[in-house]
């Protein structure tokens, strides 16, 4: 049994697709900054549902879970959205 730990596993995926989506070529004129891109992955995340666990194994369970073609299409297209709005009003 591992350490009790508190994790939202969409947050999870959210950061790692806010990340490759914000370095691929698409969005390469956008800002790159830490502000921003934490600023993308909240406004995504008031966007979904949160997925909390409380152990390791089970945020692997809820991971293979998520990790499916249509959820992740969700996600990007919120992704996208965000981008977009926090590209016209960066806030610094
Ligand atoms: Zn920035």
């Amino acid at each position: 049994m591992s350490q009790p730990k508190l994790l939202n596993v969409t947050e999870e995926i959210v950061h790692g697709l806010v990340r490759f989506l914000l370095f691929s070529s698409d969005y390469q004129t956008f800002c790159h900054c830490e502000h921003c891109e934490l600023n993308i992955v909240a406004n995504v995340l008031n966007k979904l549902p949160s997925n909390y666990v409380s152990s390791i194994q089970e945020r692997n369970d809820v991971y293979n879970k998520l990790k499916n073609s249509i959820y992740i299409n969700i996600v990007n297209k919120e992704i996208i959205h965000a981008i977009h709005s926090v590209g016209k009003e960066p806030g610094h």
